[in-house]
């Protein structure tokens, strides 16, 4: 804990924090050799389920893999579909288009950000093999409705944490609620380990298939766990030493040490975290415009680490100014935000032209029985985030005066902007 009184760690946007223990502990990994051992990352693994409340957890080289291993784990394959929002990172679907299938992508909800339970059943055919949730910037979807969804047509549900490590969902935690989930610990992330994943779930079967996929290195007959009546039936353990998925999955054991410390901390510096983000939207509670993208305050839900915490946009409270534009002057006031979230990707041409597997047709419609391609205009609340959403800071410590002067800068542009509307259209008024 020598740094923490570290002037830059105490830096309101400092991330990750990095204290003297996080190299000790990489030091020692780097000492030993032992980069690409298992033994830290069994530990951290172990400790990583208990935090998330499942039974189990795999760790990966990214989140990216995590991802992957569960959609070949959950069976997606050729000429199958999977339902994933579109407004979400590339990686919480791209690996589906590559086992061949194709993927149908989701409006949001508007308040939530989160995948729009009621944009998901109609989507569900006799192929669909799984829905992907991604608890966007943190905020947890609606599962209690996603999972009766997904019960009522035998569909998979797989969640993309990596948003959201920390996150409650009624009490539950985020990663815990599906029947399978990946997240990411990338250096961007809420929680940091380097580049590194980790696969979540209580169902065994799912977990030794993701094993199967990409950690040959834990399939050999000696360390292999029981195999389980499915693993039994598909004669998985027979292919022992080789990874299914032709991929390598493990984690670097850098990445484990420093996570072990990470993950220690991490339940106190997402409470402050909470406690900043929450002052911050509390302090602006009222003011047109705009609305905190959070759950309720002082439930048994949370927004975990708030990555990529946003803000939602309400332009006809400001007389039609554009979130643009908006955006613009909270920028040259000095706080640097942007409208919009993550690019729509049904729009983006490798949902729609790209032949990835070289089979003479788009991957999107390569195998599939129909074509769930979606052109401008099929995604009404996705496609109009640009107006409905901006970054907002990201604060790590609770510091009142500071956040305060982030909350006036707010302030100020939206108030100008109101007295700067009310004295035109007064003028107006009092033409003959
Ligand atoms: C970061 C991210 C990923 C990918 O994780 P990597 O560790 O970068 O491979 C997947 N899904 C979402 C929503 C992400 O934000």
């Amino acid at each position: 804990m020598v740094y923490m009184s570290d002037e830059h760690n105490q830096d309101i946007f400092h991330w990750p924090i990095v204290t003297d223990e996080d190299e000790q502990a990489v030091l020692a990994v780097l000492r030993a050799g032992t980069m690409s051992g298992t033994d830290i990352t069994k530990q951290f693994e172990r400790e990583f389920a208990d935090y998330v409340g499942t039974r189990y957890a795999l760790g990966t080289c990214n989140g990216t893999a995590a991802l992957q291993e569960t959609f070949w784990a959950c069976g997606v394959g050729i000429g199958d579909e999977v339902i994933c929002p579109s407004m979400t990172y590339w990686a919480s679907c791209t690996s589906a288009l590559a086992l061949g299938a194709s993927l149908n992508f989701a409006d949001i909800d508007p308040e939530t950000l989160c995948i729009d339970p009621d944009d998901i059943e109609h989507r569900i055919c006799d192929r669909t093999k799984a829905i992907v949730v991604v608890h966007y910037a943190g905020y947890p979807a609606d599962m209690d409705r996603i999972m009766a969804i997904a019960h009522r047509h035998s569909v998979k549900v797989i969640e993309d944490v990596s948003h959201a490590q920390g996150s409650l969902y009624k009490g539950k935690m985020c990663g815990s609620l599906g029947d399978i989930a990946g997240t990411s610990m990338m250096a961007g992330k809420s929680l940091v380990v380097g580049e590194g994943g980790m696969v979540t779930t209580n169902n065994r079967e799912l977990l030794e298939r993701c094993i199967a996929f990409g950690h040959y290195e834990r399939t050999a007959k000696s360390n292999y766990a029981v195999p389980s009546e499915q693993i039994k039936s598909e004669n998985l353990n027979l292919y022992t030493g080789v990874p299914l998925g032709g991929v390598k999955h493990r984690m670097n054991q850098v990445c484990s040490a420093m996570g072990r410390v990470q993950l220690k901390h991490y339940p106190r510096r997402i409470a402050e975290i909470q406690k900043a983000m929450n002052y911050f939207w509390d302090r602006l509670e009222g003011v047109p415009g705009i609305r905190a993208h959070r759950v309720k305050p002082d439930t048994d839900s949370t927004m975990g680490g708030w990555y990529n915490a946003h803000g939602l946009y309400r332009a006809e409270e400001l007389n039609g100014l554009s979130c643009e534009k908006f955006c613009e002057r909270v920028t040259a006031a000095g706080v640097p935000i942007q409208c919009g979230a993550n690019f729509p990707l049904h729009l983006h041409p490798v949902f729609h032209n790209f032949d990835f597997l070289h089979t003479g047709k788009p991957a999107m419609t390569a195998f599939s029985a129909r074509d769930v391609r979606q052109g401008k205009g099929s995604l009404s609340v996705t496609e109009r985030m640009h107006d409905l959403t901006f970054s907002i800071p990201w604060f790590k410590h609770f510091i009142p005066t500071i956040i305060d002067q982030y909350v006036e800068v707010f302030k100020r542009v939206i108030n100008n902007h109101n007295d700067c509307c009310n004295r035109t259209q007064n003028k107006k008024e009092m033409l003959p």
